[in-house]
């Protein structure tokens, strides 16, 4: 999980100024020490790191955290705001041009994922602004990357412009805009080349596409697991090019974070998004406070409520409101539901997105993976489509079927009717607010 060796640290070093009583300047002093030592060894940037110390100490010490009954809530609320200011503050989001083709050139160093990102985006783009992305294969170098390109475009549905190695990227550039036109392509996304190592001649290629086809985001792809290195690429391509944004891809395999907490404040320019995996949906906008809020634990709903929105269906969903309310819920709803959380990604990751579960001990160890997911179904589908609509049937002789059908043991079966009879009792339960069990979980 993208920065969890930062997350665990920051917040321990926040708990132990303590939930009550005041604190002392000596305790205070001890914190920061360890909150700096946290940011150092998540590989930020030394200078980003003393800045940052330096502003979260003066506001700790000009309110009134010293003498304050709930110091820590202080202190946290104040690392909370200096992290979101650090990554940014708001929100950048793209920059589509008022006269369409909007152009957006990616630029990167090899391997840090910019073939795949110009995927992700022209997915994200599509979905969200139904715009029609032409793609265009400028990494002449690597006709690997072409075939990837093509790959990525046969797969979404969208065009994607190549003439193979032998053409000038510059030309395959400018001809790519001028058929985006006449085609009527809102968006176009060149997938520039790049190399092992920064060089004079990958920037002067990369300056002679920018003038040819004067894009309105040059976004670079640098990899969140190279930590200040990436830090370092960032700096160079911005000289060249004055690139627009970053993304930062495979923060999901980041512990640290070091790259996103030090590349706003070190080139000034905003990160727009974030890699989060291979496929092709993981990418997520990057949003400076949300970013944080996770970080500190505090749990990330507004992403967790876009994720499950994005498979939404209203009438859908408001039909499944009142089969919970009645207790009518059964185990068709069941598996489609299951279905749908899957969608939204690793079951773990999303708990976390939930304010205060990041401290529930055993989160961690809780690998709820296809498995498991596809043992209830498989008993599920062991069922007759009579015990699927009333569950309430499935007698003892009954499961003892359904566990031979599925290769099961009846104690799995047995398990499983249980969970499902709790949770649909307590749903209903929620739904009738007949519990403050949500709200108090929401107050947490
Ligand atoms: P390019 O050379 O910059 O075009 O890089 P590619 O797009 O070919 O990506 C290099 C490798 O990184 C591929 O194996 C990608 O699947 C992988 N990759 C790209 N983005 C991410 C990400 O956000 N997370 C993870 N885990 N892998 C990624």
């Amino acid at each position: 999980m993208a920065f969890e060796g930062l997350s665990e640290r920051l917040q321990s070093a926040i708990s132990q100024v303590g939930t009550g009583g005041t604190i002392t300047e000596a305790d205070l002093k001890q914190m920061m020490r360890e909150i700096r030592l946290a940011l150092l060894e998540a590989d930020v940037n030394f200078q980003v790191v003393k800045t940052f110390v330096k502003s979260v100490n003066e506001r700790a010490l000009g309110s009134d955290v010293l003498t304050s009954l709930s110091p820590a809530q202080q202190v946290l609320k104040i690392v909370d705001e200096e992290l979101t200011a650090l990554m940014g503050g708001e929100r950048e989001p793209l920059n589509f041009s008022s006269k369409p083709p909007t152009v957006i050139m990616m630029a990167g160093l090899q391997g840090a994922g910019k073939t795949t990102t110009v995927g992700k985006l022209a997915k994200y783009i599509n979905e969200n602004g139904k715009k029609k992305p032409l793609l265009v294969a400028a990494d002449v170098y690597r006709p690997a990357a072409i075939d990837q390109l093509e790959t990525i475009g046969r797969q979404l549905g969208f065009e994607v412009y190549s003439r193979g190695t032998e053409v000038n990227p510059v030309d395959i550039a400018y001809d790519a805009l001028t058929q985006a036109r006449m085609q009527g392509n809102e968006v176009v996304i060149i997938d520039t080349a790049g190399r092992l190592h920064i060089n004079e001649e990958l920037m002067n290629e990369l300056r002679e596409i920018k003038l040819a086809v004067d894009p309105d985001e040059i976004l670079l792809t640098v990899d969140a697991m190279t930590g200040q290195d990436a830090v370092n690429v960032a700096q160079s391509f911005n000289e060249a090019l004055d690139i627009t944004g970053v993304v930062i891809t495979k923060l999901d395999g980041d512990t640290r974070g070091g790259a996103a907490l030090s590349i706003r404040s070190i080139t000034n320019k905003p990160i727009k998004f974030t890699g989060q995996g291979e496929q092709l949906d993981a990418l997520e906008p990057f949003y400076p406070e949300r970013m944080s809020s996770r970080i500190l634990g505090m749990g990330d709903m507004m992403t967790l409520i876009e994720k499950a929105q994005k498979d939404f269906d209203e009438a859908r969903a408001a039909e499944m409101a009142d089969k919970i309310k009645d207790a009518t819920f059964d185990f068709n709803d069941f598996i489609e539901q299951m279905e749908q959380v899957t969608k939204m990604g690793s079951i773990k990751d999303i708990l976390k997105m939930i304010p205060g579960m990041s401290k529930i001990p055993g989160l961690d160890e809780l690998n709820v993976d296809d498995k498991d997911i596809g043992r209830v179904k498989a008993i599920v589908m062991s069922m007759t489509p009579q015990e699927r609509e009333n569950p309430d049937i499935i007698s003892q002789s009954r499961r003892r079927r359904i566990a031979k059908g599925c290769g099961q043991t009846v104690a799995e079966v047995n398990q499983m009717i249980k969970q499902f009879n709790q949770s649909r009792d307590m749903m209903s339960q929620m739904s009738n607010g007949k519990t403050g069990g949500m709200k108090k979980m929401m107050r947490q």
